[in-house]
C-alpha cells in the first residue's frame, strides 16, 4: 500500500500555510505497519509520528502532511474491532446519558426521526431502538455495519462512501443527526458537517462530539495527550469547530464536556502496561464501570439555520 504523503488545503478556509506544532518522525512513518488495526474505535496505537500543523489563517490544527486520501479511506473501510463489542456495557450507559441530554433540547416524541452518523457497530441505534424510537444509522465501513445489522437482527444500518449518503435516504428528512467521536477521523469534516445539513429538516439538531484541542488536560500533557494518535486527522477547538459548524449552515446552540463510561477492564487494556495491565484479565473488572472526563471532550449541539 502506498504510504506517499499529500498536503490538503486547510479544510476550514481552504489555507496553505501551516505552523508545525509537533515535527514528523518519517523513520516511524516509513516503517510502521499500515493496517485497518489503525482505525479500529479501540485502537491501542497511541504513539503519535505524523506532523500536527496548525493553519496560520484560522488556526484549525491537522495532520500535515497525511497519507493519502484512497489509502486512508481503504484502512476505514476495512476494520473489524471484537473489543469494542466486549465493552459495549460501557457504551450503553455513556450512550444512555447522550441520549438523555439530547432529549433535554428536542424532547422525544413518536414522529422524530433520528439518524446516527458513523454509527459504526449500532450501539447508539440500539439504545434508541429500545426505546422505540425511529432511528437508522451509517458508516463508511461496510463490515462493521454488517456485524451490527446482524446483532440488532435490523437492517436499518447503511454503509457507504460519505458522498452517497445522501442518496441512501431519499425519502428522510432526520430531525436529529448524531455523530460520536467520529468528526476527527474523517477526510473532510467540512464535507462531514454539510452531508449532515442536507440530511436534517430545517430547525434540525446536529450533535458531535470530538477531542477539544484547547482543553487544560490537552494543554498541560502535549504530546503526550493520550488522543494524539495516527487514526486523529484533525483537532478542533470550540472556536474551530463553531466557525466550521457555521459555514455549513449551522448554529451552535450548547457546548459542555462529555465524560465516556468504560470499565474498569477497559481502562487497564487501554493503559496496558506492566502490572495494571494483567489485572485487565480479570473478568470482574468487567462489571465495575467508571466515568472518564479529563474535560477534553466535548459535545456541541448545532441547530441547522440555513
Ligand atoms: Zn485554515
Amino acid at each position: 500500500m502506498r504510504r506517499d504523503l499529500i498536503e490538503p488545503n486547510c479544510d476550514l478556509c481552504g489555507g496553505r500555510e501551516f505552523s508545525v506544532i509537533y515535527e514528523a518522525d518519517a523513520e516511524k512513518i516509513a516503517s510502521f505497519k499500515l493496517s485497518s488495526e489503525m482505525f479500529r474505535c479501540t485502537s491501542e496505537m497511541h504513539e503519535f509520528f505524523f506532523r500536527l500543523a496548525r493553519c496560520r489563517t484560522c488556526s484549525l490544527v491537522m495532520v500535515h502532511p497525511r497519507l493519502d486520501d484512497a489509502v486512508l479511506l481503504e484502512l476505514a473501510s476495512n476494520v473489524e474491532d471484537s473489543v469494542y463489542d466486549d465493552e459495549k456495557q460501557g457504551r450503553f450507559i455513556t450512550f444512555k446519558k447522550s441520549l438523555d441530554a439530547i432529549d433535554e433540547i428536542l424532547p422525544p416524541r413518536e414522529d422524530l426521526l433520528y439518524l446516527d452518523f458513523s454509527c459504526y457497530l449500532g450501539l447508539f441505534v440500539e439504545v434508541l431502538l429500545q426505546q422505540g424510537r425511529n432511528v437508522q444509522g451509517v458508516d463508511i465501513c461496510k463490515k462493521v455495519v454488517d456485524q451490527g445489522n446482524r446483532r440488532l437482527g435490523e437492517s436499518c444500518l447503511k454503509s457507504g462512501l460519505m458522498e452517497d449518503w445522501p442518496d441512501l435516504f431519499p425519502e428522510q428528512k432526520f430531525d436529529a443527526i448524531t455523530s460520536w467521536d467520529a468528526i476527527e477521523h474523517v477526510l473532510s469534516p467540512l464535507d462531514y458537517l454539510k452531508t449532515a445539513n442536507r440530511l436534517l429538516k430545517p430547525g434540525g439538531l446536529l450533535t458531535l462530539t470530538t477531542m477539544n484541542y484547547d482543553s487544560l488536560f490537552a494543554r498541560a500533557t502535549g504530546k503526550k495527550w493520550p488522543w494524539l494518535m495516527p487514526m486523529h486527522l484533525y483537532y478542533f477547538t470550540p472556536q474551530t469547530l463553531k466557525r466550521m459548524l457555521e459555514l455549513a449552515g449551522f448554529q451552535v446552540v450548547k457546548r459542555t464536556t462529555y465524560s465516556h463510561v468504560v470499565s474498569l477492564g477497559y481502562l487497564l487494556y487501554k493503559i496496558n502496561s506492566g502490572f495494571l495491565g494483567k489485572l485487565r484479565k480479570w473478568r470482574a473488572l468487567k462489571n465495575i464501570f467508571i466515568p472518564i472526563n479529563f474535560g477534553d471532550f466535548m459535545t456541541v449541539y448545532a441547530q441547522k439555520t440555513e
